[in-house]
């Protein structure tokens, strides 16, 4: 029975260290930015989707800027869109090329998933991503080299919408409970590779949440801004 609690133990700390938005074993992650400034950044993953511009239309009617953690294999699918979220003036993080789950799987694979993402965003948008963003928020061996290897950081969020599975005004209510200084809210624009994703609940929320949260006196930011004001 003795090996019990160490096995135990260890599948909990990997469990940690593959989910925990905190953990750094498979190279740091940042989860929030500085909590003395009442700045959020809004972060968007898995698009971009035939849905973006609905998005980039309120973002654009509030003047807020955001994040858009996108994936190579949708880029490559719809450039145009890609190109309109830079030309919008928000930012584009790497969210992998085809979303897979990152467990078990080699270095090499990993590091072809995130270059090929990088190389696609790079190649229609005119600029590789600085982040970059785990499917599933998934870490695994070899993830911190390959970030490395292509002067990627990695970051995770404060508050997650489950805007996939969940009602707009439930997904409105968890983001604005929970909305701080220096929080990372992540709700998504796509849904992994689909075309024509339902992301109706997400257009939804981002209507309802981006003037409430103004007025509460919070300034938008891009991931950049918000983990490194002073660049
Ligand atoms: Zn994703």
């Amino acid at each position: 029975m003795r090996p019990l609690v160490p096995v135990a133990a260890s599948a909990a700390f990997l469990a940690w260290a593959v989910r925990g938005r905190s953990a750094g074993v498979f190279g740091r992650s940042y989860w929030r930015g500085s909590r003395r400034r009442p700045s959020i950044a809004l972060t968007f993953d898995d698009g971009p989707s035939e849905a973006t511009p609905q998005v980039l239309e309120i973002l654009a009617r509030h003047r807020v800027p955001a994040t858009f953690f996108q994936c190579g294999a949708n880029v490559d699918r719809l450039p145009a869109l890609a190109r309109e979220v830079r030309a919008a003036g928000h930012e584009i993080g790497n969210h992998s090329y085809s979303h897979p789950l990152l467990c078990f799987r080699s270095p090499g694979f990993i590091e072809d998933e995130l270059r090929r993402a990088q190389d696609a965003i790079a190649r229609h948008t005119g600029a590789g991503p600085a982040w970059f963003r785990a499917p599933f928020g998934v870490r695994w061996f070899g993830l911190g080299r390959a970030q490395r290897r292509l002067g990627l950081t990695a970051v995770m969020w404060t508050v997650i919408g489950y805007d996939w599975n969940r009602k707009a005004d439930e997904v409105a209510a968890r983001i604005s409970d929970r909305a701080r200084n220096g929080a990372i809210l992540c709700l998504h624009d796509g849904r992994e590779l689909r075309v024509k994703p339902d992301v109706g609940v997400t257009v939804e929320a981002v209507r309802r949440l981006v003037p409430l949260l103004l007025e509460r006196g919070f300034q938008f930011e891009t991931v950049s801004r918000l983990l490194c004001p002073t660049t």
